[in-house]
């Protein structure tokens, strides 16, 4: 006999978890599977994020600011440290202990919201029946009203650099180097290249990334592009454009690299080799061909605005479906999902995620950029400043960058809004507060911004919108 749930969430990531604690909040009866074990084959909890992705890379991130800090940084404060030293196997550690920290924490409120565990591979069939096999090959058989599909993504691996988990790694791997590389490889400059290239690169590894794209962050605002890229140039990441990897041969405990850039055919040997070149969702064996769910070329699974599959009662949320890739993302999916199932009509607003590129100094955007503006015909107002004019910036020693604001031209609403800079990740939030209330540009103006404080950059941006911020000489005048 099978058990029947009001809702059945299969994958404990930011996406499934969430969902499964909203819907239980919301007076369901919730079970959520999971097949990821430790290794005393425990289940382990949080997805990606919490283990593999944004939680462990943000720590090594910020150990080795700190480092950075502390090498480069103090002297000009006054501070004198003797030369700093760096032991990975104590940063690791603490990693690792944020990691368990933060996954035994959904573990337990997992527990305290009463969503019932389920260990093993969920496999959805036709009318919401979803078999479960265990780790030891057993299965079950559950029955729910409602399933979510939260099953996440994985690494993209190309022919030209398998991964070895040994020279050549992927996300993961990066992650759990045992040593600084002396000479390290990245493939892709995307975000997560990014990311893993500056942390490596700040405890002293000489970092070549090799970007396929001409253009650099394509898809962030251009302005702030080229600001970050110039800022990534000073701090010695050597990022090459135009310049696809072909080829890899692995010998004498190092790895060479082949790639192309324009007519040329170059080579690079490197200690080790992180391939970054974007995720797949995980949608193979997570559905049968009779469960109604239909997926488009890429492996997404095709779902409506409301995160609503083609077969009826299942959803589907988090990285296994179009939008971008991100965890904050995918929980928010995860609430609007529980909520619709009990009949409260949240609509998650796709304007208005903000995304990060948590480097130093960090890169941040919300909504339209001035080459999307364009390209769609809308007239628009722009205003930018740089964070050098900035009295906080400036006392912090953080002056790198600015704040941009997008602003429709005839009706003043806000449209994008992005940041390089420091705590852009931060400062962009308001920014997505204040479009998710429709603020106009010059609410922004008329709103007062603490002083000394990095926030005064969106103000005076905003005041720049109609050219005139007060701490630099505006190019319009009004
Ligand atoms: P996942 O987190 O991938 O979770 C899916 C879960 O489902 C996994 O636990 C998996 O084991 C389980 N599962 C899969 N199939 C089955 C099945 N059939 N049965 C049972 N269980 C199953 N995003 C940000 O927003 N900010 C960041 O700073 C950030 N940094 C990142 C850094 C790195 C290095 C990486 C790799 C990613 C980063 N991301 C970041 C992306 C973020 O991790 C993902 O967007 C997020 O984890 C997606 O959540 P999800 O719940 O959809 O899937
Ligand atoms: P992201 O999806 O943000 O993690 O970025 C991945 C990046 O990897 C993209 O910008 C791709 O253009 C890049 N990429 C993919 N394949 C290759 C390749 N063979 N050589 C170099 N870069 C690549």
């Amino acid at each position: 006999m099978s058990n029947i749930y009001d809702v059945v969430v299969i994958g404990s990531g930011p996406a499934g978890y969430v969902c499964a604690i909203r819907a239980a909040q919301l007076g369901q009866k919730v079970a959520i599977i999971e097949l990821w074990a430790d290794d005393k084959q425990k289940p382990v909890f949080g997805g990606t994020c919490l283990n593999v992705g944004c939680i462990p890379s943000k720590a090594l991130l910020d150990s080795s600011h700190k480092f950075v800090e502390a090498k480069d940084h103090f002297a000009v404060h006054g501070i004198n440290v003797e030369v700093p030293g760096i032991d990975v196997a104590a940063m690791m550690a603490r990693k690792t202990q944020i990691v368990g920290q933060l996954t035994q924490g959904v573990a337990g409120l997992l527990k305290h919201n009463g969503v019932e565990v389920i260990q093993g591979r969920g496999m959805l069939h036709a009318n919401r029946k979803v078999e479960v096999t265990a780790l030891d090959g057993s299965t079950q058989q559950l029955e729910a009203h409602n399933v979510v599909l939260a099953a996440g993504s994985e690494p993209i691996n190309i022919p030209p650099a398998p991964v070895d988990n040994d020279l050549i790694v992927d996300s993961t791997g990066a992650l759990e180097f045992s040593e600084v590389p002396a000479r390290l490889g990245v493939i892709g400059a995307g975000v997560i290249g990014l990311e893993l290239g500056s942390v490596w690169g700040r405890l002293g590894s000489e970092v070549v990334l090799l970007e396929a794209l001409d253009s650099f962050l394509p898809a962030m605002d251009q302005q702030i592009a080229k600001e970050s890229q110039k800022i990534f140039k000073k701090q010695k990441l050597d990022i090459r454009l135009g310049a696809r990897v072909t080829g890899t041969e692995v010998k004498d405990g190092k790895v060479e690299v082949t790639y192309a850039q324009g007519d040329e055919t170059l080579t690079e040997v490197f200690d080790k080799l992180i391939v970054s070149v974007g995720r797949r969702p995980r949608t193979n064996d997570l559905f049968a061909s009779d469960s109604g769910v239909t997926t488009d070329e890429r492996g997404f699974v095709y779902v409506n605005d409301y995160c609503a599959t083609e077969a009826p009662g299942v959803w589907a949320i988090g990285d296994i479906v179009r939008g971008p890739m991100l965890a904050h993302k995918g929980s928010e999916e995860g609430v609007m999902v529980a909520e619709r199932i009990v009949g409260k009509p949240n609509q998650l607003n796709y304007d208005c995620v903000p995304s990060i590129i948590y480097t130093d100094p960090e890169v941040a955007a919300v909504g339209k950029t001035e080459q999307e503006l364009k390209s769609e015909g809308v007239e628009y107002k722009s205003g930018t400043f740089p964070f050098a004019a900035i009295g906080r910036a400036l006392a912090s020693g953080n002056t790198d960058g600015m704040v941009k604001i997008l602003a429709d031209k005839k009706t003043d609403r806000i449209l994008g809004a992005h940041c390089v800079g420091p705590s852009a990740a931060d400062l962009v939030q308001q920014m997505v507060i204040a479009m998710e209330f429709g603020s106009s540009a010059e609410d922004i103006q008329l709103m007062v911004f603490g002083h000394p404080t990095l926030s005064e950059a969106v103000h005076e941006a905003a005041l720049a919108v109609d050219g005139h911020a007060i701490h630099m000489a505006n190019r319009k005048k009004r």
